[in-house]
């Protein structure tokens, strides 16, 4: 027997998530059709609002609802320092280990020639331009210790350089293919206390 076509089409876009094969994807539009349809209809209606409202701040690239996201518009934050991180979720792993004062620029992504993802994905241009405004002194790279990473940390610091810029990358506390998302707060701490100039 076949699925009705609207849960075939539920299980489908289940499967868009991250480590969700068709098994378990079946579980979860099962679990949200019989046991919790007020919770379904929340996630529904989320996700809707998310996708109508979140945008990417134009000065540091995460997620806002506003144009210029709270933080970038924050007087009580360093504006010389500017912290270079993959994604919005290591923002505020940085913001949790309460080490840093300074501004952010999320490239939302790494370097990754073989899929796909070059300078133009990660917005390398917008950093150039956002690190350049005369008012950054100093770039402070927290990509993962991975290979694109470390390769994107690479890349970025010889853009910014050329630009008069000093840059430092976060110390080397963290384990080799160490993902900061991973990693304690007072690791993090103790790595971005101890960043060298590269
Ligand atoms: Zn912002």
């Amino acid at each position: 027997m076949k699925a009705p076509a609207a849960l075939d089409e539920l299980i489908a876009a289940l499967r868009c998530l991250p480590g969700v094969g068709p098994k378990s994807a079946q579980r979860m539009a099962y679990h949200m059709l019989q046991r919790d349809k007020p919770a379904a209809q929340r996630l529904a209606q989320a996700l809707a609002l998310a996708l109508e409202r979140i945008r990417h701040c134009e000065k540091c690239n995460s997620y806002a609802e506003e144009e210029v996201c709270v933080l970038c518009r924050s007087s009580r934050r360093d504006a010389t320092l500017l912290c270079v991180v993959e994604t919005p979720a290591d923002l505020l792993m940085m913001e949790q280990a309460q080490c840093y004062q300074g501004l952010y620029f999320v490239l939302m992504g790494a370097l990754s020639p073989l899929d796909g993802v070059g300078p133009r994905e990660i917005h390398l241009d917008r950093l150039v331009k956002r690190a350049a405004d005369g008012v950054v002194s100093e770039a402070i790279l927290a990509t993962n210790f991975t290979v694109e990473g470390e390769a994107t940390a690479h890349y970025v610091s010889e853009l910014l350089r050329a630009k008069g810029l000093k840059v430092s990358r976060i110390a080397r506390g963290l384990p080799v293919g160490g993902e900061l998302e991973h990693v304690d707060s007072g690791t993090l701490a103790q790595a971005v206390m101890e960043r060298r100039e590269i």
